[in-house]
């Protein structure tokens, strides 16, 4: 039975497309990552959840040989960046009287443990900025880049910068679909003396003597953010790719100018070929966003009780963001976590002890319609097989075992079964009324973060408290 096609949104051409990748042999995909100068927010959380999810379907169907002709051959590249060079992060360092590498390097430890409670996999490569600016061992790097748009007139050196002539790309603003025009008039940008137009952006910029800073042709400076993206993806995976992806806001500057900087650089008509951005975490209808003050961080929902009086697994995020299509907006309430954590505690109580096997094709089949969670969650209450329905979890990233729904390690090690025998222990006790053995297996696994809730029915259901 062959698969059908995957078909992604893509924003270059405001349509779903038939995915095919350049090379049959491997499948290459760019995600712009954090700038980690602080916590990473929950709006954050939802580009690197819904491109895990991503992730993890491409290489199942890798694995199922959809574009090697049965093989199952091809390999994925998932490469998603660390932005570790950013004014944000001089400012922080300085205010904290600590270096850049120690702020960036205290911030990407707490990003990784970030990540990994939301069930996020590795990317297969996590370049960091600062290692790309020269970098000898690859073909191309930040200064070689801009080097290389300089020669090709497509960029300019002034008072110490180097900016980008987007007069010089006649397709400039395709991405955005903006013409410079409109952008000239709209926009709020830096008008600075050393720019021959508006919209023309920096590509290197000068330090001082108390700024971070790299020697390079121009002097000692340091990197605009669009040109690591360019140089990055170009290192890892060629002039030319597959799938681009990152929040909406991306959108414009960004990856405008991360296509303009590639194009020019390489020759080429194209950087990857499908873009893919993710809708905005809302707040009462604005972007949560650090910069409006109106945002919650990841390590503080996982850790601290601030949110509906109580700690929320990273899954429960997970499932929460998961139940919304990626490209429409969502609003955050603690509502939604409770519907999520509800629905997972239901799937994992179906999955019982279940060893997962296959995943159900009609969870694939929503999947590969520009990656259709809502839908492809939905495909779950008919999935009978309790191996299926944990062998389907997985493609969402969501655990198939109601124990990994812990919160610290060693803190609860019961599976399903076990705690339905305790329960079956207690209500003995409880029809004897020995209410003292009643009352010690309730506190035993209450110390696992098990609670027990005695239902007018006479039935005792349980869930994990964290
Ligand atoms: P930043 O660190 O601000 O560059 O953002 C990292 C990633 O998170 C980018 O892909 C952004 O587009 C994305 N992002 C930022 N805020 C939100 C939000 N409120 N909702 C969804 N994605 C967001
Ligand atoms: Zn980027």
């Amino acid at each position: 039975m062959s698969t059908p096609a995957l078909k992604i949104y893509n924003t270059l051409t405001r349509t779903k497309e038939e995915f095919r990748p350049i090379d049959p042999a491997q499948v290459r995909m760019y995600v712009c990552g954090p700038t980690v100068y602080d916590y990473a927010h929950i709006g954050n959380a939802r580009p690197l959840i819904v491109f895990d999810v991503l992730f993890r379907l491409l290489r199942h169907l890798a694995k199922q040989g959809v574009w090697d002709g049965g093989k199952g051959e091809t390999k994925v590249t998932y490469v998603r960046n660390i932005t570790d060079v950013d004014d944000k992060i001089n400012a922080r360092a300085f205010e904290r009287g600590i270096s850049i590498r120690e702020l960036t390097d205290q911030t990407i430890d707490i990003f990784h443990e970030d990540v990994r409670a939301l069930g996020c996999l590795n990317p297969t490569i996590e370049p960091r900025a600062t290692d790309y600016i020269r970098n000898d061992d690859k073909q191309i790097d930040m200064v070689r880049l801009i080097q290389r748009l300089l020669d090709s007139g497509h960029a300019y050196a002034a008072d110490g910068h180097v900016l980008f002539d987007v007069t010089s790309m006649p397709s400039y603003g395709r991405l955005s679909r903006r013409s410079l025009d409109e952008m000239i008039a709209g926009a709020r940008v830096d008008v600075a003396p050393y720019k021959r137009g508006d919209m023309d952006f920096v590509l290197w910029k000068p330090s001082k003597d108390d700024e971070p800073g790299w020697q390079s042709p121009w002097g000692r400076g340091r990197p605009g953010w669009h040109i690591e993206c360019s140089a990055m993806s170009a290192a890892h995976l060629g002039e030319t790719f597959d799938i681009h992806g990152g929040g909406i806001d991306l959108v414009f500057p960004h990856h405008e100018n991360e296509i303009a900087q590639s194009c020019c650089a390489f020759g080429r008509d194209v950087m990857a070929n499908y873009w893919m951005h993710n809708g905005f975490l809302q707040v009462e209808g604005e972007k949560m966003s650090k910069s409006l003050g109106n945002f919650v961080t990841i390590h503080e929902l996982l850790h601290t009780e601030k949110f509906g009086g109580r700690k929320w697994p990273g899954e429960v995020l997970r499932l929460a963001m998961l139940r919304t299509h990626y490209r429409q907006p969502i609003d955050w309430t603690v509502k939604a976590l409770e519907e999520a954590e509800t629905n997972l505690t239901r799937l994992l109580e179906r999955v019982g002890d279940a060893t997962a096997t296959v995943i159900s094709p009609e969870v694939v089949q929503a999947l590969l319609d520009d990656l259709n969670t809502p839908l492809a969650l939905s495909k779950l209450h008919s999935v009978r097989d309790p191996s299926i329905l944990a062998g389907s979890l997985r493609i969402f990233g969501l655990p198939a075992k109601r124990y990994v729904l812990r919160a610290e390690p060693g803190a609860f090690t019961l599976q399903g079964q076990e705690i339905e025998m305790r329960i079956f222990a207690r209500n003995a006790a409880r029809a004897s009324k020995n209410w003292a053995e009643s009352d010690r297996i309730r506190d035993e696994l209450a110390a696992m973060g098990i609670a027990l809730k005695d239902n007018k029915d006479g039935t005792t259901t349980w869930e994990v408290k964290r």
